[in-house]
Order: C-alpha cells, then sequence, then structure tokens
C-alpha cells in the first residue's frame, strides 16, 4: 500500500522539493492537470512511475485556457478525492497552487503559442491555447522536470506543447500517453461527469464516428469528403446536434487532408448538451 502523496499549495515548496530530488540524482516526471482525475489521468502517473524516481502530479484549474461563457466555475474541484486517487498510483508530490500563487497580481505576461495552435481548437477557442502554453511553461519552470507526461487524448495540446518546449529551449522531455477508454470507447474525461444517462449514450457516437473513420480507410476509402459524411451521419443520427469541427488532418501541421494516402489524424469536438467534448484517432 503507497502513502498518500505530499500535498504542496506553495511554489516555493514544490520547487524545492524538485531541487532536493534533482541533487540526490532522482529523475523527476510531471504530470499536469487540472484534477477531478480519472484513470487516463493515472495512466500518466503510471508512465511517468515506470520512468522515473520521482512522480508529481500538478492539479491546477487553469483560468487563463477557459474563454468567457465557457465551464472555469463549474469545472469539477475534487482535490481530497484526486488524493486519495493517486496514493495507490504511486504519485510522490501533488501540487495544487492557489491561483493567486501562479497568477501574482500585475500577471501580465502569456507564450504566444506556435502556428499549430491556430488551427480546430484555436478556431473554436480564441485564447485557450495561450492560456496553456503560458501555464504550462509556468509550470516547467516551477517543476524542471526530466520528463513531462501529456495525454494524446488533447492531441492538438500535445503538439502544442511539444513545439512550444522545442522552440523555446525547454529542457524536459514531453512524452505523449495513449488515450484511455471507457469499455465501450468512450475517451475519458473530467468533463464526461456533467453527462445524464441519456447524453453518456451520445457521446458514445463521437469516438465511433473516429472508429468509422479508420475502418473506412482501412477497407480502402481515401477520399476525405466521403470519410467525413459518414462521421458526420453518426453524430447527427445519435442527436447530437452541435459540431464545433470534424477533421482528418496531417498528423504533424493538423492541416486539413483531402486524400488519405499518407497516415492521418481523425479529429472531432462537438457539444452534447451543454457539454463540450474533443476525441480523435489516428488513421494509418
Ligand atoms: P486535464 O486534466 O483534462 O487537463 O488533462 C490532464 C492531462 O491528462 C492531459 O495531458 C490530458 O491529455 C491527459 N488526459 C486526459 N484525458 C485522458 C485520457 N482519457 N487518456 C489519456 N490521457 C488523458
Amino acid at each position: 500500500m503507497q502513502s498518500k502523496p505530499q500535498v504542496m499549495t506553495e511554489p516555493a515548496e514544490i520547487f524545492d522539493a524538485v531541487r532536493q530530488a534533482k541533487a540526490a540524482r532522482r529523475r523527476v516526471g510531471l504530470v499536469p492537470t487540472m484534477g477531478a482525475l480519472h484513470a487516463g489521468h493515472l495512466s500518466l502517473v503510471e508512465k511517468s512511475r515506470a520512468a522515473c524516481d520521482v512522480t508529481i502530479v500538478t492539479i491546477f484549474v487553469n483560468p487563463t485556457q477557459f474563454g468567457p461563457g465557457e465551464d472555469y466555475g463549474e469545472y469539477p474541484r475534487t482535490l481530497n478525492a484526486d488524493a486519495e486517487k493517486l496514493a495507490p498510483a504511486g504519485a510522490d508530490y501533488v501540487f495544487a497552487p492557489r491561483g493567486d500563487a501562479i497568477y501574482r497580481p500585475g500577471h501580465s505576461t502569456y507564450v504566444e503559442p506556435p502556428q499549430v495552435a491556430r488551427l480546430l481548437e484555436g478556431q473554436q477557442r480564441p485564447g485557450h491555447f495561450r492560456g496553456v502554453t503560458t501555464v504550462v511553461l509556468k509550470l516547467f519552470h516551477l517543476i524542471p522536470a526530466d520528463i513531462a507526461f501529456f495525454g494524446q487524448k488533447d492531441y492538438q495540446q500535445s503538439l502544442v506543447i511539444r513545439r512550444m518546449a522545442a522552440d523555446l529551449d525547454v529542457p524536459i522531455e514531453i512524452r505523449i500517453c495513449p488515450t484511455i477508454r471507457e469499455a465501450d470507447g468512450l475517451a475519458m474525461s473530467s468533463r464526461n461527469a456533467y453527462l445524464s444517462s441519456d447524453q453518456r449514450r451520445q457521446a458514445l457516437a463521437i469516438s465511433e464516428a473516429l472508429h468509422k473513420a479508420r475502418a473506412l480507410r482501412a477497407a480502402g476509402e481515401k477520399q476525405a469528403s466521403s470519410i467525413l459524411d459518414a462521421m458526420r451521419t453518426i453524430l447527427v443520427q445519435s442527436g447530437i446536434e452541435e459540431i464545433d469541427y470534424m477533421a482528418l488532418a496531417d498528423p504533424q501541421t493538423l492541416e486539413n487532408r483531402d486524400q488519405l494516402d499518407e497516415p492521418a489524424i481523425a479529429l472531432i469536438a462537438a457539444h452534447v448538451g451543454q457539454t463540450r467534448l474533443i476525441d480523435n484517432l489516428r488513421i494509418e
């Protein structure tokens, strides 16, 4: 039985813990999250435990990545339950700062996100990746880990962070880990907690549409427009009315592909009731 992770709220405290770990030549893994932890997050902790000596999970609902009218206020905040889940997972430290410890009075400096942030989520959620890159770079400074672990679930975010780390010479390896799904295929997400049981059934159409894209390509269909039509049909038939985007794109640049001669990434963002969900799947 693992003991509970040590919870720290002060930036200086966690910085010091990392400094000591590194002085002792221990490899440090970082798993940044917004909390409301589920098996997807815990899989990142597992990867960190396998590769590093010390694992730090950060829990911070970052205000600067939410737009006006988004769910910043409602986002589930479950620190005690999260710490309980992290004990068996074997995390060593939880860094759960207060908002004003990260954005101190007078804060006005932001990261300008890379090119790949402009498409898809960047179009739907202006300012989102500016908030993400800013908070992640701040976390990278406070917790100068050896490896930082992110999920493929947020595919575009993983590209944005990789690019930012390379462009700004961040000496931390970025590892992208597979999406963890419910048994029926729904990608795990803290926002799934918002869904009613009917909406939970509807939400399944998102992963079904992505798997349909993969199956059609495997059966020889290469035309993106035909595949996108089939994906749309699945979403609409399930009752999903508001689709922010569906894309078959280059896995690195996220530019749309018309013909799937090379591997692509299929991405969907759609609203199920009031809940906005995203998911993606590689199409080889
Ligand atoms: P979040 O708390 O939603 O900001 O996510 C924190 C980290 O967990 C990000 O790197 C996400 O990509 C990752 N993550 C979220 N959901 C999943 C999932 N279902 N499978 C794998 N990683 C995930």
